[in-house]
C-alpha cells in the first residue's frame, strides 16, 4: 500500500505544481506544515479525482479550520493512512496498470462501514469492529488482518478461501457500497477431491487467495474430467449439440490428469458468471507467477477460466501422459512429473 501511494509517479512533475499552488496562495510567504501535507496528498492522488475532492472535503470543513497546524497534518496522516473507497479506486487503478503484486488493493479498510465474516456483521469504526451489543468485539487492520476478541491470533480474511467476506462502506453519498464482497470460493469441495494432485490444488488455492486480496471475487467450477467425459465434452458442438467448449480429446487435457482447474466469478448473489469486463487478465497474471500455465493465453480457443500445471511440459503434451495412466492411474502420470503422492 505504501508503495503505491509512495511511488505515484507524479513526482517528477510536483514541483511545477507545487509553485502554481504556492502562487495562487497570494500573500502567504511560507506554507504551514498542514498545507505542504496536504499539497503532497494532491500530488499523490492526482490521478484520482475522487479522492482529491475527498481531500477538499476534508480540508474544507470548518472543523478542520478549527484545529492546530499539528492536528491538521495528523488528520491528514490519518486520511492517507486509512483508504476510502475513492482510495480503493485509485489502489485498483494501480494494480491494473503495473501488475505489480505490490500494488495490491489488498489492505483496505474503510474509515467507516461494516464488515461480514461468515455471516456476522460488525460495524468498524477507526480500526475497531463493533458487534450488535454495540461492544468492541475485535479489530481490522489495513493488511487485511482481523482479529476477534476470541481469537488468539489475527486471521487474514483473505486466506481462508471460503470465507465470506463482504467490507463495505459509507460513501460520500452516505450510502454504503461494496468494498469487498466474497463468497465462498470452492463451496462444492472440488478442490478436495481426491482425483485433483495436492500440488495443484495448492496452487491454485493460492492463486484464488491473491485474487480475493484484489477483490475478485473467483470460485472453482470444474476440475477432474475423466478420459471419457472428456471425449463426450468434445463431442460437445461437433457430433453433439452444444457449443464447442474444447479442443482436447480425451486423455489430451490436464483435467483428465488432475492437473488443471476452471474458476468463474462469483456474482452478486454468489452463483457462478464469466463476465467478459471481469479482470481475467490479472487472475491469468496471478497465476502464472505461481507457475501455473493460464489458457487466456492461448490462440485458438482462449480459455481465461482455465489454469493447468505440468511443470517440463507444455500444455500439448497432455496426451503423452495416455500411457501411463493407463497403466498406473493418476499416481503414475503424478510420478512422471515429479508431483509425488497426492
Ligand atoms: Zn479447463
Amino acid at each position: 500500500m505504501d508503495s503505491v501511494n509512495g511511488s505515484s509517479g507524479t513526482s517528477g512533475t510536483s514541483s511545477a505544481s507545487h509553485a502554481s499552488d504556492s502562487a495562487s496562495l497570494g500573500a502567504q510567504a511560507e506554507p504551514s506544515a498542514a498545507q505542504t501535507r496536504e499539497d503532497e496528498l494532491r500530488d499523490a492522488l492526482e490521478s484520482n479525482p475522487d479522492a482529491v475532492a475527498a481531500l477538499g472535503a476534508l480540508t474544507a470543513a470548518p472543523s478542520y479550520a478549527a484545529l492546530s497546524v499539528e492536528q491538521q497534518v495528523e488528520a491528514l496522516n490519518a486520511f492517507a493512512a486509512t483508504p476510502n473507497l475513492a482510495t480503493a479506486t485509485y489502489l485498483q487503478g494501480a494494480a491494473e496498470q503495473t501488475l505489480d503484486p505490490q500494488a495490491t488493493p489488498s489492505a483496505l479498510t474503510p474509515d467507516a462501514g461494516t464488515l461480514t465474516l461468515d455471516g456476522q456483521t460488525y460495524s468498524i469504526r477507526n480500526g475497531e469492529l463493533i458487534g450488535a451489543d454495540g461492544a468492541v468485539a475485535g479489530s481490522i487492520r489495513n493488511d487485511g488482518q482481523v482479529q476477534l476478541n476470541a481469537d488468539t491470533a489475527p486471521r487474514s480474511v483473505y486466506d481462508d478461501i471460503n470465507t465470506r467476506v463482504q467490507l463495505r462502506e459509507l460513501g460520500p453519498d452516505q450510502q454504503m457500497r461494496d468494498l469487498v464482497n466474497l463468497h465462498a470460493a470452492d463451496p462444492n469441495g472440488r478442490l478436495d477431491n481426491a482425483n485433483i494432485n495436492r500440488e495443484m490444488a495448492r496452487l491454485a488455492t493460492a492463486t484464488i487467495a491473491q485474487a480475493r486480496r484484489e477483490a475478485m471475487d473467483m470460485r472453482v467450477v470444474s476440475d477432474f474430467r475423466s478420459v471419457e467425459e472428456q471425449n463426450a465434452l468434445y463431442a460437445q458442438g461437433r457430433t453433439a449439440p452444444g457449443r464447442i467448449v474444447t479442443n482436447a480429446t480425451g486423455g489430451s487435457s490436464w483435467h483428465n490428469y488432475g492437473l488443471a482447474v476452471d474458476v468463474a466469478f462469483n456474482d452478486a448473489r454468489g452463483q457462478p458468471s464469466w463476465p467478459d469486463n471481469a479482470h481475467w487478465d490479472r487472475y491469468g497474471e496471478i497465476a502464472a507467477a505461481r507457475g501455473l500455465e493460464w489458457g487466456g493465453n492461448w490462440r485458438g480457443i482462449n480459455d481465461r477460466p482455465h489454469i493447468e500445471y505440468h511443470p517440463g511440459l507444455g500444455a500439448g503434451e497432455a496426451r503423452t501422459m495416455l500411457p501411463g495412466y493407463r497403466q498406473g492411474g493418476l499416481q503414475q502420470v503424478w510420478n512422471q512429473l515429479g508431483l509425488g503422492a497426492r
